[in-house]
């Protein structure tokens, strides 16, 4: 789907972005599954490892970040999730949403990393803890 850059060979971003949709899809698989659902989970944004925004996702909300040369649009409430973006691999638009507190869209290309925290299991490790 959509147009993707030419790559002439595999670089260590290819394996890592491989080992964290592999990650991802745990992540999303045992966060549903605990279901914890009713409870606002707070969106933390995070762009080169550093905390840019913190989103209550109880009311529906749209924000654009921007790192690295790229772009993503996202949407809040309820739950997270990467509408579009301006990335090459659309990893990130791929993950589709997130509801439950501990899941993470992650786009690579452009550092940014969206985590849902708060809510009932607060207290828990997250299920994934990626960059
Ligand atoms: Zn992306």
């Amino acid at each position: 789907m959509g147009k993707r850059l030419p790559r002439l060979k595999p670089t260590p971003w290819d394996l890592a972005v491989a080992l964290c949709v592999a990650a991802l899809a745990c992540a999303v698989l045992f966060g549903a599954r605990r279901g914890d659902a009713g409870e606002y989970v707070t969106a933390v944004v995070y762009a080169d490892g550093a905390e840019v925004d913190r989103v209550r996702t109880d009311a529906p909300s749209e924000r654009a970040y921007s790192a690295n040369g790229y772009t993503i649009q996202v949407q809040f409430g309820p739950g997270a999730r990467v509408v579009s973006s301006d990335c090459p691999t659309q990893d990130c638009v791929h993950t589709g949403a997130v509801t439950y507190s501990g899941q993470s869209i992650v786009c690579l290309p452009a550092r940014i990393v969206i985590r849902l925290e708060g809510g009932a299991a607060s207290d828990d490790a997250p299920d994934a803890v990626l960059g």
